[in-house]
């Protein structure tokens, strides 16, 4: 099978060759063909230097997805063979799981296998297949994994305004199960570092618990001991009962979602922790003003607000966001306290996000200093040059 040829126009290959796997619409050559949603197409500058073979998908404004630098596959290798090698590769980094954890087996870009994600808690993997690309070879990709993973159920949660992008009609519910019934996979069981968690791998956010907040999870954790600790944002409070359990003095939960502060509620239970816990249904916005008025104040607060902006659009307003938050949260913690501040939007840098802190601190007033940087944990790979991959920013700040 001959694999379709396009080139990038002039001057468009610098993202790609200094670590981006991306190409949009309007940097690629389109005048003598197109191809099909999601087929594989081999790539080169427009002086004929070959990039390499990806996912072209013209329904896309993102519309190549690089799969496999030129070099690394014979010529003729096909789509399937270069994602069961990447599959084999993202379990390799891996290595085995820890009996009855969690993790992310898949993780996008960061394996080489843009748009697919794959979670695996504890057997039951949850799937999102994002892209054309990763649509088109579905039955081969499900396979596949059941068999590496030795899963015991599959579940799709793709996310339904990225498929939009791509042209594809939404996607989700269980894919297949040997025995598991579904109030099961609504609360599978893992365990992280002796804290017991639970996903609801139908109906929970994204694929149904954050895996990727585990490194601050165990930092919160550390840190808890004999502090008021705040959780703003809490969700099914996996920060929240991973301070308790670190020996905090109390902990306040603050969500605005009444079934997963339910669910927060049924955490503490199974975690069996003495620390006086209390889950709040509010909106973090005005329930941190209330609390500044009412002259609470906290020792460790932790700041994990949903994404703000999904794309370069909406970020003016997800900055403000970020600062209000903050801010609020700065007039709240003691001197000598910490707080812990995320942003899990690729559409917002590092630099941006601290700067946004900083701009807090300013106003609130209060003196930081940064103790740690924190992203994803290593079932997250990061490519060099690609900085979307390192959506996720967790900062220990400590105020003086
Ligand atoms: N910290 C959590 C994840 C937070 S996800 C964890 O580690 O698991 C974002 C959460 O913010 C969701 O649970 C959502 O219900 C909540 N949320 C969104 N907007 C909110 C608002 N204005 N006030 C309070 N909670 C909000």
């Amino acid at each position: 099978m001959t694999i379709p040829e396009f080139s990038l126009k002039w001057g468009k290959e610098k993202r790609l060759t200094q670590g981006s796997l991306w190409a949009f619409r309007n940097e690629i050559d389109f005048k003598q063909k197109d191809a099909g949603p999601g087929a594989l197409v081999r790539l080169k500058t427009q002086k004929g230097r070959p990039v390499g073979v990806g996912f072209l998908n013209t329904e896309s404004n993102l519309c190549f997805r690089l799969l496999a630098r030129h070099g690394e596959f014979p010529l003729e290798a096909s789509a399937e063979q270069i994602l069961e090698t990447r599959l084999a590769q993202a379990l390799d980094v891996r290595g085995p799981r820890e009996a009855g954890g969690a993790r992310r087996l898949v993780f996008s870009e960061g394996d080489w296998l843009p748009g697919l994600i794959v979670d695996d808690f504890n057997g039951v993997l949850v799937l999102q297949l994002n892209t054309a690309g990763m649509e088109g070879h579905r039955k081969f990709l499900l396979e596949k994994l059941k068999g590496m993973a030795q899963a015991k159920a599959m579940v799709e949660r793709s996310d339904a305004s990225f498929r939009a992008k791509e042209g594809l009609s939404p996607a989700f519910g269980l894919l297949w199960t040997q025995a598991l019934d579904e109030d099961f996979l609504r609360a599978v069981p893992f365990q992280e570092d002796g804290l017991k968690l639970v996903a609801d791998t139908l109906e929970g956010h994204k694929t149904g618990f954050f895996l990727d907040q585990r490194p601050a999870r165990s930092l919160a954790r550390r840190h808890a001991q004999g502090r008021r600790c705040l959780d703003v944002f809490c969700y099914s409070g996996g920060f929240s009962v991973a301070m308790a359990l670190g020996g905090a003095k109390s902990v306040l939960g603050l969500d605005q979602s009444a079934p997963a502060l339910e669910q927060a509620q049924s955490l503490l239970r199974l975690n069996k922790t003495e620390q006086p816990c209390t889950f709040e249904k509010a909106d973090a916005f005005i329930r941190l003003r209330e609390l500044e008025a009412a002259g609470e104040h906290f020792d460790l607060i932790v700041l994990d607000p949903p994404a703000l902006a999904k794309d370069g659009e909406a970020v003016g307003g997800a900055l403000r966001g970020y600062k209000e938050l903050n801010l609020r949260a700065l007039r709240l913690l003691n001197k000598g306290g910490l707080l812990l501040s995320c942003s899990c939007t690729q559409a917002v840098s590092e630099a941006q996000f601290e700067a946004t802190v900083q701009a807090a601190a300013f106003d609130a007033p209060a003196t930081l200093r940064e103790l740690e940087r924190l992203g994803a944990g290593p079932d997250h790979p990061r490519l060099p040059g690609m900085p979307e991959t390192r959506y996720l920013k967790a900062f220990l700040y400590r105020r003086d």
